[in-house]
């Protein structure tokens, strides 16, 4: 009888447990994705770039002489209505971890098995379960060097390698059309001025693996703290759809590391960043809707998202220059920075006072990497509400990282138009990318801080005082 395989976040047929277990369980094998509620839920730029995985993982399978199956609706009627039509006994998918995820599985896990059929998860977006990694006393970490210690000397499991043969069914069940789904129609800029910055798919994620770590590990270290510079590997677009796994990176960093690259540790120690978020996310579900330290529910944070400081941060006219440029490097390529992130985010919760769910919405909607649990203890991280967070009290000064990150200002005048005589290509696409109706144009002056660094952060530490942190 087939197998049905669920796909989610994992597009790819590589380093696939749940395909290659599928593919060696001896009947045809049916793989489908589900455009469910949570799909609907996406932003703009996630939704969009995963239409765009979606249609090259349907490329891969057709190479391989399958399908990628396309349903929409509720994912358990949609997949008992799969296994009444082509008679499956099994329901294979690679587990997930945010609280929606797990709750819809484990419906959909408890009805496939009251049907009688075989519903199984299996590990491969992270290195380390979420469970398995504990304190002494049994606890969770909320700190990232202890867990860091803990999982680094573990034996992450070899990639795997694609099925040779992916068994087809003699008849295929019926598929939507990708292109009716329309999950693009939100991202007016996505053909014209985002697209040119993706890279799609499986073999796309290896080729930047292997670029990476040929020429850019041995100089990781000092180079991924300057935006000017692309010195990371930029697989966070490709890891938060599972077009790589981080074992295959784990695998290349080890390699570097082993040939006398010493800055590919620094790589592993990223990896386990993102382990970290998972861990955290798994443990702690509030890490992506609510403080996760209770102590700043009290805090003034402005919530309205109407304010006229939220909506110049947003449109990148906070008259910060390194705010302004990470947020339109955003906008344009749909990835920032880590320098970026970590200024623009601080420059939110701590000088403009503003809730960090604003801003974790606002990257949810713009960023083409996006992933729940990096992105919420990113956020978090930044406010100071979070674990293992940066002293609430440290408030990043956004003119003197422009000193430490990008004194000769290369990063600044690659995305700020306004007041250079001759601009270049990146800064003027910010404003072809934008809505008219924001009426700013590269001919403009450019803004005077709406908050100035000395006085926002004045601000700040007078509203911090006298709380219980
Ligand atoms: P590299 O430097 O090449 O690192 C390799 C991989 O390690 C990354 O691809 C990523 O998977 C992981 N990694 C690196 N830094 C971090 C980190 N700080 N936290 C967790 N994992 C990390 N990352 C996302 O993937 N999606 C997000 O939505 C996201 N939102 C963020 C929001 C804020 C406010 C902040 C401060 C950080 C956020 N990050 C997010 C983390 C980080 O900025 C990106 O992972 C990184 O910039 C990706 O670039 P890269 O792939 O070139 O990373």
């Amino acid at each position: 009888r087939p197998t049905i395989l669920w796909h989610r976040r994992d597009l790819r047929l590589s380093d696939h447990p749940a395909l290659d277990a599928a593919a060696r369980r001896g009947g045809p094998v049916i793989p489908v994705f589900i455009r469910d509620n949570l799909v609907d839920k996406l932003g703009t730029a996630p939704v969009w770039r995963l239409g765009l995985g979606l249609g090259v993982l349907g490329e891969s399978y057709a190479e391989k002489g399958s399908r990628l199956i396309l349903r929409a609706g509720p994912p358990l009627e949609v997949l008992r209505k799969l296994v009444e039509e082509t008679g499956a006994g099994a329901v294979y998918w690679m587990r997930a971890y945010d609280a929606d995820s797990v709750e819809r599985d484990e419906r959909v896990k408890s009805g496939l098995k009251d049907d009688g059929l075989e519903a199984k998860s299996f590990a491969g977006h992270l290195m380390f379960e979420p469970w398995s990694v504990e304190t002494k006393q049994g606890e969770f970490y909320k700190v990232y060097t202890p867990f860091w210690r803990a999982v680094k000397d573990r034996e992450v499991p070899e990639p795997i390698a694609t099925p040779g043969k992916i068994p087809a069914p003699a008849d295929w069940p019926a598929s939507d059309a990708l292109d009716e789904w329309s999950l693009g129609a939100g991202m007016d800029r996505g053909a014209d001025v985002v697209r040119p910055y993706v890279q799609l798919g499986e073999s796309a994620a290896q080729a930047r693996l292997g670029a990476f770590v040929s020429s850019k590990i041995g100089a990781y270290k000092a180079n991924r703290d300057i935006p000017a510079v692309d010195g990371t590997s930029n697989l966070s677009e490709n890891l938060a759809l599972g077009e790589i796994t981080p074992h295959q990176c784990w695998a290349a960093g080890m390699r570097a590391l082993n040939d006398g690259k010493d800055d590919a540790q620094t790589f592993l120690q990223e990896l386990v960043w993102r382990e970290f978020a998972y861990h955290l996310l798994w443990h702690t579900p509030q890490l992506e809707t609510g403080n996760w330290r209770e102590e700043w529910d009290a805090f003034p944070w402005n919530e309205d998202e109407r304010k006229s400081e939220v909506i110049a941060w947003k449109r990148a006219r906070t008259g910060m220059a390194f705010v302004d440029a990470a947020l339109r490097e955003m906008y344009v390529t749909g990835r920032m920075h880590n320098r970026g992130r970590m200024i623009v985010a601080s420059y939110l919760c701590k000088h403009l006072m503003c809730h960090w769910k604003i801003g974790k919405e606002w990257f949810e909607d713009c960023l083409i990497d996006w992933d729940p649990a990096s992105n919420a203890m990113g956020w978090q991280w930044s406010a100071g509400s979070g674990p293992d967070a940066t002293p609430y009290f440290r408030v990043f000064n956004p003119e003197t990282q422009v000193d430490r990150f990008d004194k000769d200002r290369t990063f600044i005048n690659r995305w700020i138009a306004e007041g250079q005589n001759n601009p270049p290509e990146t800064a003027l696409s910010y404003f072809e990318a934008i809505p008219r109706s924001w009426k700013i144009s590269p001919d403009d002056d450019y803004p005077e801080p709406i908050v100035g660094a000395k006085e926002g952060r004045q601000r700040a530490l007078d509203a911090y005082e006298n709380r219980d942190f």
